[in-house]
C-alpha cells in the first residue's frame, strides 16, 4: 500500500539532530580560541575565567552567580511556558543515554551479537574518558592537558578528575540511566512549582484513542470512519480500567467499529527512556523527549489514521479550552528575570 511519507511535528523530526549538534558543542568547546588563548576556560590554578574575551577575576565572583542566577531565572521560565524541553532536548543526562543509546543500536546492527555487546561497552567506556578529558579540559587549558597525557603525564588532581568525570558519565548514562532524572536531578523535584495547566507536557488524547485494541487491517481512525471522540469522562473511565485491571475488573469486549485509535501496540512504551506508559495520563516523570510521540505517529502513520494521538500541548488545550500564555508565574519569574538583567546592566555600567 502507498502511503504519503510519514510526517512528525517538526521540532521531534530534529531532534535526534538537535542532540547531536549539543553533543558536537561539547566536545568542540575547549578547543575554541580567542585572541591566543583557550575561549572558554575557568582556570582555577590562575584565578581567571576566561568567556569568549571577557576575563572574569577572583573579585568578579558577584557577576559570575549573577550570570548563574539569569541561567536559572531563564531556565526556570521556559519550563513554565514550554515544559520540560530542558530535560528532553538540552540536559546532559539526556544527551549522553541518548548518544550510548545511538551506539547499542548501531553496534547491534552491525556487529554480531555475540561481539556488539563487549564493543558497545568499550565504545562507552572510550566515549566516556573522552568526555572526562573534555569536561576538565574546561578547567585546565586542553592543548596542556592532553600534552602532559603523552609526555609529562597528569598531576594527581587531573587524573584524578578526568576519572571522576569519566567514571560520572559512564555510570550516569550507562548504568543508573533514568534513576538519575527520577530520583537524583533536584530540578525534577522542582516543576510542580513551575507548571501549570496551561504549561504543554506530552499527552495521550484518550477521548480519541480508546479504547484501545488490536483491529482488523483497513479499518479508518474514529474520525474517517464517523466515530467520533469519546467524551472525556468514559475516556478516562477506559483509561483507568486499563491502568489498572485489578482494581476496576476486565475490560468490556468492543466491537472493531467502537474501537478507538489506540491500537495497544506498546510501541510507545518500549520506545520511552523512563519506561513510562504515557497512556495513563500526565506523569511526573516524564523527560517530554519526544520518543512516544515519535513511535506513536509512525504506528498510526501504519494503520492509515492522522497524527496527534500522542502530543505535546497543554491539558488545556486538550480539553478544548483556551490556552493563556501570561499567569501568574509568567509575571513573578519574568519580573525576577528583568531585575537580575537591570542590576547585572547597572552593575556593569
Ligand atoms: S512518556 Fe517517556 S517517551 Fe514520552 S515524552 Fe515522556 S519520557 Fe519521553
Ligand atoms: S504507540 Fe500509539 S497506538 Fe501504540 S499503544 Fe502507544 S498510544 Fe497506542
Amino acid at each position: 500500500m502507498n502511503r504519503a511519507p510519514l510526517s512528525l511535528p517538526r521540532p521531534w523530526r530534529w531532534r535526534g539532530v538537535l542532540s547531536a549538534a549539543l553533543l558536537a558543542l561539547f566536545y568542540v568547546l575547549p578547543w575554541l580560541r580567542w585572541n591566543g588563548r583557550q575561549a572558554l576556560l575557568l582556570d582555577l590554578t590562575a584565578r581567571r575565567f576566561d568567556l569568549f574575551g571577557w576575563t572574569l577575576w577572583p573579585d568578579d565572583v558577584g557577576v559570575l552567580l549573577g550570570l548563574l542566577a539569569v541561567l536559572a531565572v531563564s531556565l526556570a521560565l521556559l519550563t513554565h511556558l514550554a515544559g520540560r524541553v530542558w530535560c528532553g532536548h538540552g540536559c546532559p543526562q539526556t544527551l549522553w543515554m541518548r548518544a550510548f543509546d545511538g551506539i547499542a543500536r548501531a553496534l547491534a546492527r552491525w556487529l554480531p551479537a555475540r561481539v556488539a555487546g563487549p564493543a558497545t561497552r568499550l565504545s562507552w567506556l572510550l566515549l566516556s574518558l573522552w568526555t572526562g578529558i573534555t569536561f576538565v579540559g574546561l578547567f585546565s587549558p586542553i592543548q596542556d592537558l592532553l600534552g602532559a597525557a603523552t609526555h609529562a603525564g597528569w598531576t594527581g588532581g587531573e587524573l584524578f578528575w578526568v576519572l571522576f568525570y569519566s567514571a560520572a558519565t559512564y555510570g550516569n548514562a550507562g548504568f543508573l540511566r533514568e534513576q538519575v532524572c527520577r530520583s537524583l536531578c533536584p530540578f525534577a523535584r522542582l516543576q510542580p512549582l513551575l507548571t501549570d495547566p496551561h504549561t504543554p507536557r506530552m499527552l495521550y488524547d484518550a477521548r480519541r484513542g480508546e479504547p484501545r485494541g488490536p483491529r482488523p487491517p483497513a479499518l479508518g481512525g474514529v474520525l474517517g470512519r464517523g466515530r467520533g471522540l469519546l467524551d472525556a469522562v468514559t475516556a478516562q473511565d477506559y483509561v483507568f480500567r486499563a491502568a489498572h485491571p485489578l482494581l476496576a475488573g476486565p475490560m468490556p469486549t468492543f466491537s472493531a467499529d467502537r474501537l478507538g485509535d489506540c491500537l495497544d501496540c506498546a510501541a510507545c512504551v518500549s520506545a520511552c527512556p523512563m519506561q513510562l506508559d504515557i497512556r495513563h495520563g500526565p506523569q511526573a516523570d516524564c523527560l517530554a523527549c519526544g520518543a512516544c510521540l515519535e513511535a506513536c505517529a509512525q504506528q498510526q502513520h501504519r494503520a492509515g489514521f492522522g497524527p496527534g494521538l500522542v502530543r505535546y500541548c497543554s491539558p488545556q488545550r486538550m480539553a478544548g479550552q483556551a490556552r493563556h500564555w501570561w499567569r501568574p508565574r509568567t509575571t513573578a519569574l519574568a519580573s525576577l528575570l528583568l531585575a537580575l538583567l537591570a542590576c547585572g546592566a547597572w552593575r556593569l555600567s
